[in-house]
């Protein structure tokens, strides 16, 4: 795990309006971070500078005490999870959660050690031969929290991860994550467009208008003085 500093980051397209304009927020190391604001004001932006699959124009990226700027997104240790979550539909839960371990060159043992105890963590340890087909929305959402658990990952990246799913389900979901992060205390990065996630999951929220940083508050700061 570590923490995420972003410093002065600006991104320009082209010659137009920054499109992330001199931001600066501080992520502690195991902090849940809401990146919130309407579409087109620069949040998977900024995700993706953080992730580095996007180039930051100027300021500084840090991941814990290194400086990420110029680094790829293999060495930057994070892992993003996904909205459809890209499980693999013909391999099972402990060959889904394995799959980064695998693609590591990981041993057997080594592998068989890790998803146990990710699954033990994820409450998965029922479902482990299932396939995702056969899995309820929540449980898919663990299978991937679990692929990046495995990995050791310095933080969890999440991108609108339920803006398919129906409100009821969403509601469920959100109960579910806000429960295993503070489980896992991994350090998070969640973007939404959603008010009540953002208000209902994070430790802190970002509220980004055009590119600018707004406000920076927790949600009860937020709601006693919006
Ligand atoms: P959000 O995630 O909040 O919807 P984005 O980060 O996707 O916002 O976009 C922020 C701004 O940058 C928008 O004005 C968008 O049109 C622009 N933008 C995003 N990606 C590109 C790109 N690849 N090329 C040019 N402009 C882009
Ligand atoms: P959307 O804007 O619809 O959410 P994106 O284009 O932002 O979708 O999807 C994320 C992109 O990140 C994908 O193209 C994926 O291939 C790429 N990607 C590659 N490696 C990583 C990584 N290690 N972490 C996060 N994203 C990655």
């Amino acid at each position: 795990m570590a923490s995420i500093s972003m410093k002065n980051i600006v991104k320009k397209y082209g010659d137009g309006f920054p499109a992330v304009n001199d931001v600066s927020i501080d992520i502690a190391d195991g902090e849940f971070v809401i990146l919130v604001g309407p579409s087109g004001c620069g949040k998977s932006t900024l995700l993706r500078m953080i992730v580095g699959l996007e180039d930051i124009t100027s300021g500084d990226m840090m991941i814990g005490d290194r400086k990420v700027n110029d680094l790829a997104p293999r060495d930057r240790n994070l892992a993003m999870v996904f909205q459809n979550y890209a499980l693999y539909p013909h391999l099972t839960v402990f060959e889904n959660i394995a799959f980064p371990l695998r693609l590591a060159g990981a041993s057997d043992s080594e592998v068989t050690e890790k998803v146990n105890a990710a699954s033990k963590t994820l409450e998965l340890d029922e479902h482990l031969q299932r396939k995702p087909g056969n899995l309820s929305g929540g449980q898919r959402q663990r299978v991937a929290m679990g692929r990046a658990i495995v990995r050791d990952a310095d933080a969890f990246l999440f991108d609108e991860p339920l803006s398919n799913l129906d409100a009821k389900l969403r509601g469920q979901m959100r109960s579910e994550i806000s429960r295993l992060q503070k489980r896992l205390g991994i350090t998070t990065v969640y973007v939404t467009h959603d008010q009540t996630e953002a208000m209902t999951l994070g430790d802190r929220v970002a509220v980004l208008k055009r590119g600018i940083l707004q406000q920076l508050a927790s949600p009860r700061q937020l709601y006693t003085n919006p």
